[in-house]
């Protein structure tokens, strides 16, 4: 079956001027050559440290932020070069649930209206019908549809992010992009937002794009993951090899400081080593190695090519070369 989304090199830097009194550029390497695919339903994870460029990636997917070089593939169509017309079309099959659903929600416009607007701008429904989608909508996501006639200061923040889901819904995409779409909550609503985006996916045969620090919730959601580092994939494969048994030594570094179900093994997890380097100004060759316990000689010198592992993914590092 052809992929959903086929991203395919995508790259953003972000340049600006800094320091005084002689002010000078800089290049903040955000996105290098970021490609993978994502089929029918699938549950995609990016996972990495926060400034690894992974919510960057989420955005420039959208051109929120528009990337510098690279493609973006909704069902073979271009969504890079796309205008007018033809990306507010793309734009519907993927939508977006931010992190924070506060900030993402106009405080002064109340929950119908949020939620009706998308609906009217594409096309979909308007006046009372859309109405009454928007209230079968707030009961999808366990919300009375009272809540059309309320502002979003009248709701908690787990409340919010099912508000923030609803009005993805509104114009019935086919990918969701979920960008660290729990962590601003509290966990013990975390879970109940997470259940809710499962049975949606499920529901609904949704594929996700899931962008997330937490490998745990990773392991739990999505069935394929990429992990990055400092703008790039390092490793890529079905998410029960990669967050078990990852071959990269920063993906093994992530999964030995993430949290497991397991209180006996807790006390022997190692700290993540050192600080991730400037995206301004990266290690040369590969640039885990000023962290890798592993690092050989040819690591400082060369960037490490991409290996394919049969039906596994893949891996960039030399150990695997
Ligand atoms: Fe470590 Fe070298 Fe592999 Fe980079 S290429 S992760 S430095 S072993």
């Amino acid at each position: 079956m052809s992929a959903v989304l086929q991203v395919e090199g995508l790259r953003k830097h972000f340049v600006s001027r800094k320091g005084f009194p002689k002010p000078r550029t800089v290049t903040v390497r955000a996105v290098e050559d970021v490609s993978f695919t994502i089929a029918p339903g699938e549950a995609f994870g990016l996972v990495g440290e926060s400034g690894c460029g992974k919510s960057t990636v989420a955005r420039a997917l959208l051109r929120l932020v528009e990337p510098d070089a690279g493609r973006v593939l909704y069902r073979g169509e271009d969504l890079s070069t796309a205008r007018g017309d033809a990306l507010k079309a793309l734009r519907r099959k993927l939508q977006i649930v931010f992190q924070d659903p506060y900030s993402s929600l106009d405080p002064r416009q109340s929950i119908g209206s949020a939620l009706v607007e998308p609906m009217r701008v594409h096309g979909i429904a308007d006046g009372a019908e859309a109405r009454r989608r928007a209230a079968a909508l707030l009961e999808e996501v366990g919300l009375p549809p009272a809540a059309l006639d309320r502002l979003p200061h009248e709701f908690s923040g787990g409340q919010r992010q099912r508000i923030g889901i609803a009005r993805a819904l509104t114009v019935e995409p086919e990918l969701i992009i979920a960008d660290e779409p729990v962590s601003a909550l509290d966990v013990s609503v975390q879970a109940q937002v997470l259940l809710l985006l499962k049975e949606l996916r499920q529901r609904r045969g949704l594929a996700f794009l899931f962008v997330s620090h937490d490998l745990s919730v990773v392991r739990w959601f999505c069935d394929r993951v990429a992990v990055m580092y400092l703008g790039r994939i390092v490793e890529e494969g079905p998410a029960s090899r990669v967050l078990a048994d990852p071959l990269h030594p920063y993906a093994r570094m992530l999964r030995d400081a993430s949290p497991i179900p397991d209180p006996s093994r807790r006390a022997e997890l190692p700290r993540i080593l050192g600080e991730i380097p400037s995206a301004a100004n990266p290690p040369s060759g590969c640039p885990f190695h000023p962290r890798c316990a592993q690092a050989m000689e040819v690591c400082s010198r060369e960037m490490p090519r991409w290996t394919a592992l049969a039906g596994q993914g893949g891996v960039a590092c030399h150990l695997h070369g």
